[in-house]
């Protein structure tokens, strides 16, 4: 696994390991039973009651909110603006539980039925040109139906948590003890996370999450934004590729293509690796060396991560319209 992977998988368990421990630890959660939110240790009111029994005046109650509510949520989503209008969707890829999910139903999927969805039609090959071999067996399905029951059940119990006392519904399923309110809303929760996951997981991803649209939309303002780019001069070195490059993106994209038919990209950069495990493990089949060796690049992927004029490429490059990029946008080793 390349190192940046491996980062990724600590960043994505740490993020998900805090979202377990945030409530518990009264950081920030919501209180339904008392209406108050807690934040750092401490209960937040916004005075209603008080202005009701006419202690405090409108004016404090609406500072109140500014201060406690507006500002910092402003300041929140400021600084992840910044970060996707420079660096594209890092969250999705790099930090959120929902990609996470995705990625682990895929490989079990993949290895029950050789697909990755069950709408998907072909089946994908055992042995592709990254390196990538799995043989599918239908024993695979079982482990895969246990795991979104349970990645489902936990999504739902972390949610309980962030809306009552988490101690309490912690203890409660220790205990195995919970309320037939409690009860209900882990039945209809997991059972709604159980039917995201295993048919719509793609689609929610992409369409779906009010987050990743707001950051897809902050992205595409950027047109030197960072950008997984293609090396078209280097285009013929695709010539008698399986694609894994289109295999290995998580979200089904088409990483060659413009930005504006990748705006959902996360930046997880597994078709960079499966494209560098190509050219790198399979530079022994004659077609590719011929093409390798007209074109340069030996053992370089052909994709890579770009930004600024290099970036316009990918993103002014629609509609008739091409932009070529400057020159050394792309680091190649030339073949001898
Ligand atoms: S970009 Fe790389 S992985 Fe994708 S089709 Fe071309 S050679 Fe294959
Ligand atoms: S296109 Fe590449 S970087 Fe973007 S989501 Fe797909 S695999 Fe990840």
């Amino acid at each position: 696994m390349p190192k940046h992977q491996l980062f990724r998988l600590f960043t994505r368990l740490g993020f998900f390991l805090l979202y377990l421990l945030i409530p518990v630890f009264d950081l920030f959660r919501f209180n339904l039973d008392t209406h108050k939110f807690i934040f750092m240790r401490k209960t937040i009111a916004l005075g209603i009651d008080e202005f009701r029994l006419q202690q405090i005046s409108a004016f404090e109650m609406l500072w109140n909110f500014f201060e406690i509510i507006f500002f910092p949520v402003m300041a929140i989503i400021a600084i992840g603006a910044f970060i996707t209008w420079r660096w594209g969707l890092l969250y999705c890829g790099w930090l959120c539980p929902h990609e996470s999910v995705v990625e682990i139903i895929n490989h079990l999927m993949r290895r029950a039925s050789g697909k990755f969805t069950l709408w998907d039609r072909k089946i994908l090959p055992q042995k592709q040109l990254d390196g990538t071999h799995i043989k599918p067996h239908k024993r695979w399905w079982l482990l895969t139906a246990v795991v979104i029951f349970l990645l489902a059940f936990v999504w739902a119990i972390s949610i309980l948590s962030y809306l009552q006392d988490p101690k309490e519904v912690y203890s409660n399923l220790i205990h195995a003890s919970f309320t037939s309110g409690q009860l209900i809303f882990l039945l209809i929760a997991t059972s709604l996370f159980m039917l995201e996951f295993t048919f719509a997981r793609h689609l929610f991803c992409r369409f779906g999450c009010s987050l990743g649209l707001f950051q897809s939309l902050v992205w595409m303002l950027n047109k030197k934004a960072m950008v997984v780019g293609f090396d078209r001069s280097r285009a013929k070195q695709c010539k008698g590729c399986d694609l894994s490059c289109e295999i290995a993106c998580p979200i089904q994209l088409k990483p060659r293509s413009i930005k504006r038919k990748m705006y959902s990209c996360s930046q997880c950069m597994r078709c960079i690796d499966a494209c560098s495990s190509v050219q790198k493990q399979h530079i022994v089949q004659s077609d590719a060396i011929q093409n390798m060796q007209k074109t340069g690049g030996m053992g370089m992927p052909l994709l890579q991560m770009i930004e600024g004029e290099c970036a316009l490429d990918k993103s002014a490059r629609d509609f008739g319209k091409k932009r070529p990029p400057p020159e050394n946008c792309y680091s190649i080793e030339k073949a001898d």
